[in-house]
């Protein structure tokens, strides 16, 4: 699929550090997840490169800073222009490493864009502020200063969206940034990082660390460890959230962490179950379940349950398996052995505990890498089942029975995350009391698809800390300083 691209010099294998491509002492292998075949080998770097990167960009930091707004937003801009016009490229790169189908690739390669574009515009934006003074004499301003060095440590199921939801912001606030992508996906992200380089971005101000994951492990240990990077922005597991944040401890670093989510979706009897169907459908689904907004959980009242469960198993039967580059394919493999394992012990368990299975619930063996799950509905699932826990991340869908809008809500917040929420009802009155009481970053009344670049996404409880797009999306890589000036 690879030999396919409009642009074959897009496909980098070196890590960038300094404007430098480095091809590292040795390297990783990178496959496709829906056919097994070896696509790339990968610098692998470690720790002392990390130090490297490190250095090139706080030495790279006072140029960049001390360019107007509007320069780095030009540069930003381009940047926007560069990975639009390589939308296809980009796509390819990414189903070929990821697995997702094209069409969603292609469309990810455009959210992802849309981060750099708008931050490319707020840019311009991060105003100070004065403030009434308490003393004639004085005068009270409020200026708002770039961070320094940070550092974006991103998961492979959105390889180019969750670095330009970082680096946009860092990059447009005057910040330099060290980037570490995820090892099943760094192809993506070294394209996008090559992009950046025609763009001008320049030498040192976006660093992209590759490594495999026990060097991941000693890359991250680095960044934590230095006091020169003052921030980690880091998107993936909540465990391995609470690692990088104990690491950052004794060095005091500010953090943005979007963890894992353990999304409810809510049907309630007023609610349009068509609707409801197709939402389902696109919240559980996309990317083959395996993004942290992805619903964890169905939650459907008494009087349409049967109605709701019925439409939304004959909704998934007829979703299409495959590669990702095949027409009309809209589930794509799983990314790697563990996370079929994962979806068969929840599936498995479910079914134990009592669950009825309406479709799926087996491995599409045959199928490529054999790396396919089919797309599962169970119904009768209860709060002692795994799913009802933990994030499956994967396409099972579970359905529980509900009788008062209370117990839902109940239910719904029972769990230690707190990422995207969903539920569908027409009553104004019981939209605004669920929107209120459910305990998390996102709530999708009607909707299953909710994120875009403009609107502040993240999650509360374990699921996280800070907001990435949105005018708020820039905050965590400013500082407020307060200036108070005498002798007026
Ligand atoms: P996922 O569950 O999405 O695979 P992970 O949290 O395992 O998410 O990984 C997300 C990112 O974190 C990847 O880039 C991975 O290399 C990195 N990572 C995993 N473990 C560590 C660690 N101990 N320190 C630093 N980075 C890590």
């Amino acid at each position: 699929p690879l030999s396919l691209l409009k642009d074959p010099t897009l496909l980098k294998t070196d890590a960038l550090i300094n404007g430098e491509w480095l091809s590292g002492s040795s390297r990783f292998a990178v496959t496709d997840p829906a056919t097994g075949e070896h696509l790339a080998d990968v610098a692998n770097l470690g720790a002392a490169d990390a130090e490297v990167a490190i250095a090139a960009a706080n030495a790279a930091w006072p140029a960049w800073r001390a360019k107007t707004a509007k320069e780095r937003s030009i540069i930003l801009r381009k940047w926007f222009d560069l990975i639009m016009a390589n939308q296809d490229d980009l796509g390819r790169i990414m189903t070929a490493e990821q697995g997702k189908p094209l069409a969603e690739a292609k469309g990810e390669v455009a959210y992802g864009a849309s981060f750099v574009e708008w931050f490319a515009e707020q840019a311009k934006r991060v105003n100070g502020e004065t403030l009434p003074q308490f003393d004639n004499n004085r005068r009270l301003l409020v200026l708002r200063q770039p961070i320094g060095v940070c550092a974006a440590i991103t998961p492979w199921n959105f390889p180019i969206a969750m670095i330009t939801r970082k680096v946009a912001p860092a990059l447009a606030a005057g910040c330099t940034v060290v980037i570490k992508p995820a090892e099943l996906t760094p192809l993506t992200a070294l394209a996008a990082a090559e992009l950046a380089i025609r763009a001008g971005i320049p030498a040192g101000v976006l660093n992209m660390i590759t490594a495999d994951a026990n060097n991941s492990i000693a890359v991250g240990k680095r960044i934590c460890a230095s006091d020169i990077v003052r921030h980690i922005s880091f998107t993936g597991s909540t465990e391995v959230g609470r690692i990088l944040m104990a690491q950052s401890a004794p060095t005091v670093k500010k953090m943005s962490l979007e963890l894992g989510g353990n999304a409810p979706f809510l049907v309630f009897d007023d609610a349009d179950i068509d609707s409801a169907v197709e939402g389902a459908f696109a919240s559980k689904y996309r990317n083959a379940g395996q993004t942290c907004v992805c619903t964890n959980r169905f939650y459907v009242q008494a009087g349409v349950y049967d109605e709701f469960v019925t439409k939304f198993a004959a909704k998934v039967s007829t979703a299409k398996v495959g590669n990702g580059f095949d027409a009309d394919v809209n589930q794509g493999p799983l990314i790697e052995e563990a996370a079929l394992q994962k979806v068969e012990r929840h599936v498995q368990d479910a079914l134990g505990l009592g669950a009825r299975l309406l479709c799926g619930g087996q491995r599409l063996t045959g199928t490529g890498s054999g790396q396919f799950y089919a797309p599962t509905v169970v119904a009768d699932a209860t709060a002692d089942m795994l799913c009802a826990r933990e994030e499956t991340f994967g396409p099972f869908a579970p359905v529980f029975k509900f009788t008062t809008e209370q117990e839902a809500i109940d239910a719904a917040n029972a769990t230690e995350f707190g990422l995207a929420s969903y539920f569908y009802s027409r009553d104004i009155g019981r939209i605004w009391r669920v929107s209120e009481a459910l305990e998390y970053g996102m709530v999708g009344v009607n909707v299953g698809i909710l994120a875009t670049e403009h609107v502040p996404f993240g999650g509360v409880k374990q699921s996280g800390l800070g907001r990435e797009g949105s005018h708020h999306g820039m905050d965590d890589y400013v500082e407020i300083k307060y200036v108070c000036m005498g002798d007026i």
